[in-house]
């Protein structure tokens, strides 16, 4: 079969849209009967840290939240340097919504801290739920929704990086599967440290148990394994898929809050990563 990646002559590794990239439940069988790709020893199951786990010296800590859908109120939020949320934090996009949220984001840390939130090119359709046009509502902590800003407000040393996810519905931050997505996936520079998405990557808790499918995305997990490796990559999306995973690279998080059913019960998932030296 085709390649999926090769090396650009000036040795940038080029990701090529997969054979699967349409049908990602095909994808992950194939994948995994040939290659093993989601299985032991090539992937693992992680816990996450418990909430009252001290910070080791060195650590910078993570909060990661996701798919809050304007249901906050009942969410126990940890302490940490670094607040991540990968979208869908209202339920309809009404601008009270992101008053509320943005309210409740100054209360998580009480005005001190950073929070990381998805966004995109302006040009995109609004969405029901996404924050491309929020930030300048959010402004409890110091909030990024624009990739190439991210620099400023995490741990000298990190490198971050956030996007959007496949096309569903035509709803908000969708593009077509194939190489309309991995032209999003391209922009992610190399050597980012902390990716953000809104979708999960293909086989990495994407299963959506009613439809029996796989919908992660197949050029993400691509760029993620091949190219980009991160230390950590958080999304949501897909609440069914709650959890964490790693793959001895990186570190996945489907930090979804709410259920399929949309009860906010999934806690908080709390990362801890060594700060980069040079910081
Ligand atoms: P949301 O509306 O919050 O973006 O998505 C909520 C739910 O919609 C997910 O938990 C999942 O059940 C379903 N969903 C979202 N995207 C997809 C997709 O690409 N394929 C399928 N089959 N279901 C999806
Ligand atoms: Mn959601
Ligand atoms: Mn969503």
């Amino acid at each position: 079969h085709v390649m999926a990646a090769r090396r650009h002559q000036h040795s940038r590794l080029i990701i090529e849209v997969d054979e699967y990239s349409s049908n990602p439940t095909q994808a992950f069988t194939f994948y995994n009967i040939n290659q093993g790709r989601f299985q032991p020893p090539h992937v693992q199951m992680v816990d996450p840290v418990p909430h009252d786990a001290p910070k080791p010296p060195g650590y910078t800590r993570f909060v990661c939240v996701s798919d809050t859908h304007s249901r906050t109120d009942p969410i126990q939020m940890p302490y940490g340097d670094v607040l991540i949320h990968a979208g869908d934090f209202t339920e309809l996009g009404l601008p009270s919504e992101v008053k509320k949220f943005n309210e409740w984001l100054g209360r998580c840390w009480a005005g001190g801290g950073h929070a990381l939130l998805p966004g995109g090119p302006p040009d995109l359709p609004r969405s029901h739920c996404s924050a491309s046009p929020t930030p300048a509502l959010v402004s409890a902590l110091t909030c990024v929704c624009d990739s190439f800003r991210l620099g400023d407000v995490l741990p000298k040393g990190f490198r971050p990086g956030l996007f959007m996810q496949p096309w569903f519905y035509g709803w908000g931050f969708n593009l077509p599967r194939g190489q309309a997505l991995l032209e999003k996936w391209n922009l992610i520079p190399e050597g980012v440290d902390i990716l953000i998405t809104h979708g999960p990557p293909l086989g990495f808790l994407d299963w959506v148990p009613k439809k029996m499918q796989r919908v992660g995305c197949v050029e993400l997990l691509n760029t993620v394994q091949r190219r980009v490796q991160p230390r950590l990559h958080v999304f949501g999306h897909i609440h069914e898929g709650y959890g964490v995973m790693a793959d001895g690279t990186t570190t996945y998080v489907n930090a979804s809050v709410c259920t399929v059913n949309y009860q906010p019960v999934n806690p908080p998932i709390v990362i801890d990563l060594p700060t980069p030296r040079n910081s």
